[in-house]
């Protein structure tokens, strides 16, 4: 917030502080410091509390999904995909053959996230 020009007090009650805290997470600090530096350029006042901002719009962002769109769940829920052309990176099932000729998916054992950890 400061490196973009935007100096105001953050002096505000807990209540305040943790509806932030739940703002940055769902709509991420670049679409918030984007709605402040709109609201300062509009205002007629010079903008003094970080709650302005909250009160004034912070709440109404919407979540970060939807401007940037994700095709992947974020990192960190699945393991990187193995890579083999059997795999699908989607469902990380790869379709395999049994010994009696039939068909079926399978959990890919290199990376479907029900696989890591387990005993090989
Ligand atoms: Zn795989």
């Amino acid at each position: 917030m400061t490196e973009a020009g935007i100096v105001v007090s953050w002096s505000m009650q807990a209540g305040d502080t943790m509806q932030i805290a739940s703002i940055v997470e769902r709509a991420g600090v670049p679409a918030m410091v984007k709605f402040a530096l709109d609201t300062k350029a509009t205002a007629r006042q010079p903008i003094r509390y970080a709650t302005f901002f909250l009160r004034g719009g912070w709440k109404g962002l919407p979540p970060a999904a939807a401007n940037v769109p994700q095709p992947r769940p974020a990192a960190g829920t699945k393991p990187a995909h193995c890579g083999d052309p059997d795999c699908d990176e989607i469902s990380r099932t790869r379709e395999v053959e049994d010994d009696r000729g039939l068909r079926h998916l399978e959990r890919c054992p290199d990376c479907h996230p029900a696989s890591k950890g387990q005993a090989a």
